[in-house]
């Protein structure tokens, strides 16, 4: 399996990339940065995006993914996500005011984007991928995801946006081949109440959350803020945890 790190921060700025990771050239998690990060020819193969949740930051790019692979695709591109996240989509995006709605166009009949309503632990099979919505802690309804890959037998869970949570490390813990973890860290040690308040980690929470993980895999650490990047740094290499990692964007990761 081919795990692509297209951005990894909690804010935009220059090289800092919002959210999002590419399988195998095709699946896409979360749309931060899918138009940004990618030329053209590499926005055409993905045919899924699962959408964790429908903050902006993670669904940024999804209007204009849509509107480049528009006509030149085989079949409509699939928006995978809870059905929370799909009405809002439906209500605040793809409205007919901030954006066409791409699910009647160029037809209702022969749709260029289709929305997949996602299940609390039910797995969707994309090709040899299987992919396991599992609910996290955050401001809105929002799922972390378990992706396997059959033919390699390898895993990983995207946590997505959360604050302290247990069923994500649960299924870690249960699941023999997992390779990684990427989990939210967003706010410095001393903003752990904001933290709390908008469902995110402090490297503090990551560090209390982490204990619950019973495997040594790496921890790939994502949604920095980009204003707080050199304390957040600073705080996490004093957690003294050899495999975490929170510089990982731009990395492919094949596992
Ligand atoms: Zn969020
Ligand atoms: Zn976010």
């Amino acid at each position: 399996m081919k795990l692509e790190i297209l951005g990894s921060f909690g804010g935009n700025a220059d090289t800092y990339r919002l959210t999002s990771l590419l399988v195998n050239d095709c699946l896409a998690l979360d749309a931060g940065c899918l138009t940004s990060a990618l030329t053209f020819e590499r926005q055409l193969p993905i045919r899924n995006v699962m959408v964790s949740h429908a903050h902006s930051d993670h669904i940024g790019t999804l209007p204009y993914l849509i509107d480049n692979v528009f006509g030149y695709s085989d079949g409509p591109l699939r928006i995978h996500g809870s059905a929370a996240v799909i009405q809002a989509l439906k209500d605040h995006v793809f409205n007919d005011v901030i954006w066409p709605d791409f699910s009647k166009l160029p037809s209702p009949s022969s749709p260029s984007m289709v929305f997949e309503t996602l299940h609390a632990e039910r797995p969707v099979h994309i090709g040899s991928l299987r992919v396991t919505p599992i609910p996290v802690n955050h401001l809105v309804p929002c799922t972390g995801f378990l992706v396997e890959c059959q033919e390699q037998g390898s895993a990983f869970i995207y946590t997505a946006d959360t604050a302290q949570t247990d069923r994500v490390w649960e299924i870690a813990n249960a699941t023999d081949n997992l390779k990684c973890v990427i989990v939210d860290c967003s706010f410095p040690n001393h903003l752990e109440d904001l933290a709390v308040a908008s469902g995110h980690m402090t490297p503090q929470m990551l560090a209390r959350d982490l204990k619950k993980l019973e495997r040594k895999i790496p921890i790939l650490v994502y949604h920095l803020k980009p204003s707080f990047e050199r304390q957040m740094a600073e705080e996490l290499d004093a957690l003294g945890l050899e495999l975490l990692n929170y510089r990982i964007q731009g990395q492919v990761i094949h596992i």
